[in-house]
């Protein structure tokens, strides 16, 4: 893959940072932060909460139980994963995986807010209640103060600097680790994001 200079950057912005608040982690064995990967050129880009274990350890977004769970839906709705980008709202990955705090992501928001100027892609998908407030409240959608079961799988239009955007709000695949039931409604919404590229 081509290096992108702009999204170098933006690494190089992250890996630098000591005023972000778990940059301190990063002194711990195996614990990198997770940039982002796939297209540059995506039109549908996927927005996690936060790096966990096995993706601190390998610096990769979405590769261990729920970055499986991601894969199996990503195929079944027929979306190759090389084609979409795939990053979170934080970074670093917080300590004992807990919940993002809302510093972390005031924090960590700009380097998404980058990302998303660089790639300028036609759909965003928030992966989580954490990561879809972000997205409506940066986009000024009035559904923002509606629960993710009201709006998962929902296509919520928006204005983004580059053009029109839409924005599809998902369950966290992680859901579907502990409530099995879930995964019929993440691959209904799934397709509904395949509907729209
Ligand atoms: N959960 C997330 O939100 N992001 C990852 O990268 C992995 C698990």
């Amino acid at each position: 893959m081509t290096v992108n200079p702009e999204m170098k950057k933006v690494k190089d912005d992250l890996l630098e940072d000591k005023s972000l608040p778990l940059y301190k982690y990063r002194t711990e064995e195996n614990n990198f932060p997770v940039i982002g990967e796939g297209s540059h050129t995506a039109s549908i880009l996927f927005v996690g909460e936060a790096p966990g274990k096995n993706e601190a350890k390998t610096g990769r977004p979405f590769v261990g139980r729920a970055g499986k769970i991601l894969d199996e839906l990503l195929m079944g709705a027929g979306i190759p994963r090389e084609d979409v980008y795939i990053t979170n709202i934080v970074k670093d990955r917080p300590p004992e995986n807990r919940d993002p705090t809302e510093e972390e992501i005031k924090s960590y928001g700009p380097y998404l807010d980058r990302q998303l100027d660089i790639i300028k892609p036609k759909v965003i998908a928030p992966l989580g209640r954490f990561s879809m407030k972000y997205i409506l409240d940066k986009f000024n959608c009035l559904e923002n103060e509606l629960p993710i079961s009201e709006l998962h799988g929902r296509v919520i239009d928006a204005d983004a600097p580059y053009g029109a955007i839409k924005i599809v709000p998902l369950y966290h695949p992680a859901v579907a680790i502990y409530t099995q039931s879930k995964k019929p409604e993440l691959v209904k919404d799934f397709a509904v994001l395949k509907s729209l590229i």
